[in-house]
């Protein structure tokens, strides 16, 4: 039985849902019809003040747990997730627009992968013993406290519990504040914790816009701020944040390159390609959005590029048959179509898509630019939506230097059938996330996250917990203490 779209209430608090209708109203547009959906409302200070409290209160009584006990809530939460993967996932698609056939797959299924990792390694989650001759020094791995989660709307389960699992595992509160495009998602995450058995408090969600966001990051009481967003959101709440010496997670956005030599295997070459530039209608933070394609194979690759997207199913979202649908917004419609006039204007050449569907919702063709040079707004400029950017290259040193020449750094691809030129190449991009011969895998073991202006800290893996605890260094003197008076 598909869950009701419209929630219990807006918010979760203190281990149950909340409402308080005093809040602004909050319609959920579903991407697909541009049809209301559901109705939430905006958090009120009393709502924040609520949740705050709350995640303060209980956070001492969740850390003293041991990391075995907090582990075994998030790893039952992980079965309880895999178990509803179906209703999550049509939640999801009604949340995004995003197709059923990408849902069933990348979203509750990744969050469920994050708890089960983070619940895995809680245990594990321990200090050193340093030695100094009679004297020792040891560590505890403690947590920072309270922590906010801020989201992006593109993948409303997946970021609250890559954001959730691992600050829970290391004995911290969460408060969660979802893109309010998006509210419906992680109340549903925060339900399933606490049938799982995470105590009241822990992880609570409020919804609202960058006024409530702002409040969170702003109160004295919160210890870190993890934001998935853009780089000029990014920018105002890593400030905010500054002020309280907060500690800091940013996962921004991005232009990343994807390279593709002459001695690439072009059918992988493609598809890696429209995996970093399709999936999702192109609302990917890490997508590959400026391929390099060498000019000798340029005009072979487009041409099955071509074929390939004539294969695009677009359609409703809830058929599986369909792999290609809305953007997540009128909005976000809106903005990219600027980019694809934009395009035209700058000269670029259009070899395929660049329409809007003639049907109800907010649907773009998927669109391919090509003969881009590296000064064209849609060459330097985040997108986020279906437009891809290919430009001409003839040497390695030339693609590496062109490549680099921007202020993002989130990910890199390469497609080469030369290994030792496929690590030089990696080695010398600016990226925090990259690929060789693949793009887009984002498994819960490896690190995520941006260099340069893409982000601080890492996501999933052992490096996040790095930045959800931190070293007490404890000096242990076993002999007298010599002062000098
Ligand atoms: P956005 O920056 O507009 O909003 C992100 C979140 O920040 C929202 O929840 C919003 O309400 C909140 N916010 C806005 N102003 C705030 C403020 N002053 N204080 C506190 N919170 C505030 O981004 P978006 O449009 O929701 O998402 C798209 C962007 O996110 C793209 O740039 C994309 O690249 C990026 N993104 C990055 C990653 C990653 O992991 N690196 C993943 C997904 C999306």
């Amino acid at each position: 039985m598909p869950y009701d779209l419209q929630p219990v209430a807006s918010h979760f608090v203190n281990g149950r849902y909340v409402e308080d209708i005093s809040g602004a109203s909050m319609p959920v547009i579903y991407p697909a019809t541009g049809e209301i959906i559901a109705q939430v409302h905006e958090a009120t200070p009393a709502i924040i003040e609520d949740a705050l409290t709350s995640a303060r209160a209980a956070q001492k009584a969740w850390a003293a747990m041991s990391g075995t006990e907090r582990g075994r809530i998030l790893r039952r939460a992980a079965d309880m997730i895999r178990e509803r993967n179906r209703d999550l996932s049509i939640l999801e698609s009604h949340d995004t627009g995003k197709p059923l056939s990408e849902t069933l797959y990348v979203d509750a299924t990744s969050g469920a992968d994050a708890l089960e990792y983070f619940g895995g390694l809680a245990g594990a989650l321990t200090g050193e013993h340093i030695p100094l001759g009679e004297d020792w020094v040891y560590t505890r791995r403690e947590p920072l406290g309270l922590c906010v989660g801020i989201g992006a709307w593109n993948y409303p389960t997946q970021i609250a519990c890559w954001k959730g699992a691992p600050a829970l595992a290391c004995g911290n509160a969460m408060v969660f504040k979802p893109s309010e495009t998006t509210p419906l998602c992680a109340l549903k995450v925060a339900e399933i914790l606490h049938e799982a058995g995470l105590p009241a408090g822990l992880y609570n969600v409020i919804q609202g816009g960058g006024a409530v966001g702002g409040a969170l990051v702003g109160d004295a009481r919160v210890d870190k701020v993890s934001l998935t967003g853009s780089v000029p959101t990014g920018r105002k709440v890593y400030a905010a944040a500054a002020e309280g010496i907060k500690h800091v997670t940013m996962e921004l956005g991005g232009k990343s390159p994807l390279v593709i030599f002459e001695d690439a295997d072009l059918d992988n070459a493609v598809g890696g390609a429209i995996l970093g530039n399709f999936y999702s209608s192109g609302q990917v933070c890490s997508n590959g959005t400026r391929v390099f394609v060498h000019r000798t194979i340029k005009e072979a690759f487009l041409e099955r590029l071509s074929a390939r997207l004539a294969q695009a199913v677009i359609g409703d979202p809830l058929d599986e048959a369909t792999n290609f649908g809305p953007m997540v917004s009128e909005r976000q419609m809106q903005i990219v179509q600027g980019y694809i006039e934009t395009g035209q204007a700058e000269g670029a050449r259009l070899v395929t898509g660049g329409a809007r569907l003639d049907r109800p919702g907010f649907y773009l063709e998927p669109t391919v630019f090509a003969d881009v040079s590296d000064g064209m707004a849609i060459a330097r400029e985040e997108i986020f939506g279906p437009v891809m950017a290919v430009l001409d290259f003839e040497d390695e040193d030339e693609v590496i230097a062109r490549a680099n020449a921007t202020e993002f750094g989130l990910s890199a691809g390469v497609f080469t059938r030369d290994l030792a030129r496929a690590h030089r190449v990696i080695g010398q991009l600016e990226a925090g996330s990259c690929f060789i011969n693949s793009y887009n895998d984002a498994p819960v073991e490896a690190p995520f996250g941006g260099a340069k202006m893409s982000g601080v800290g890492r996501e999933n893996s052992k490096a996040a917990i790095e930045h959800y605890s931190q070293l007490k260094s404890v000096y242990v003197r076993m002999g007298n203490v010599e002062a000098p008076f």
